[in-house]
């Protein structure tokens, strides 16, 4: 089986450009952030907030997160429930980013990962997929651009989506989430050794498209 690992912060058109890579390529596209995103959903629906002053492992063992492809297109499940949809939202990215530092919470997600790689050929993006989760996938990049870029980005998305969020809330979010992330003790933000890094900073998405393609083709031998 083929993997390829796709890392970077938040915005930096991991889910987007997977996305189309694994359609271009036939691979399935996993986007890990949705699995955080629904643990996270679920922490708001027990009443927590970001300080998670909240019995975790409590809430885990009543948690069942499940993907599952729809032609293709994955779907993310929260207790039987879809909630793909759902968990497009600030409040949401802001959760997960804080669950998201829990131990207990990589713990749990991690064996359904390595599952679905080991079964398919896959494009997976996260934040520690080349260093935690895959550490021998065939590809491995850290794909980023600036925080300007990708908040504009991913407010344009939102904006779309009729999310009511002024660019300077999406700009203060994002650098937070990166701190976050980058920050944290457990699987922090950081390129694999062996990654390549991908700068999108100032490109178009076709450039960027082109730019994986060609880094993927050559590393696979594809
Ligand atoms: O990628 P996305 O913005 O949907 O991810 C939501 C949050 O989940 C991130 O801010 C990050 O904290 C967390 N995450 C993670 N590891 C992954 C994917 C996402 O910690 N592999």
């Amino acid at each position: 089986m083929i993997s390829v690992a796709i890392d970077g912060p938040a915005g930096a058109g991991k889910s987007t450009l997977s996305r189309k890579v694994a359609a271009e390529l036939g691979f399935i596209y996993v986007d890990t952030g949705a699995l955080y995103r629904a643990v996270g959903l679920k922490f708001i629906d027990k009443g927590a907030n970001t300080e998670l002053n909240v019995d975790i492992d409590s809430i885990l063992a009543e948690t069942k997160v499940d993907i599952r492809f729809c032609e293709g297109e994955q779907r993310v499940f929260l207790d039987g429930e879809d909630v793909s949809d759902k968990i497009r939202t600030p409040e949401v990215s802001m959760m997960a980013s804080a669950v998201s530092a829990k131990p207990a919470v990589r713990a749990y997600l991690l064996e359904m990962q390595r599952k679905l790689a080991r079964e398919n050929n896959v494009i997976m993006d996260g934040r520690d997929i080349g260093t935690v989760v895959l550490p021998n996938a065939t590809v491995k990049i850290f794909l980023t651009a600036s925080a300007e870029d990708r908040s504009r980005r991913r407010y344009e998305e939102l904006i779309l989506k009729n999310q009511n969020v002024t660019y300077k809330e999406v700009y203060d979010d994002m650098v937070k989430r990166d701190y976050n992330d980058s920050h944290r003790d457990i699987a922090p933000l950081k390129p694999a050794e062996d990654s390549v890094i991908a700068d999108t900073t100032g490109f178009e998405f076709q450039e960027s498209l082109e730019l994986l393609l060609s880094i993927i083709r050559e590393k696979a031998e594809i």
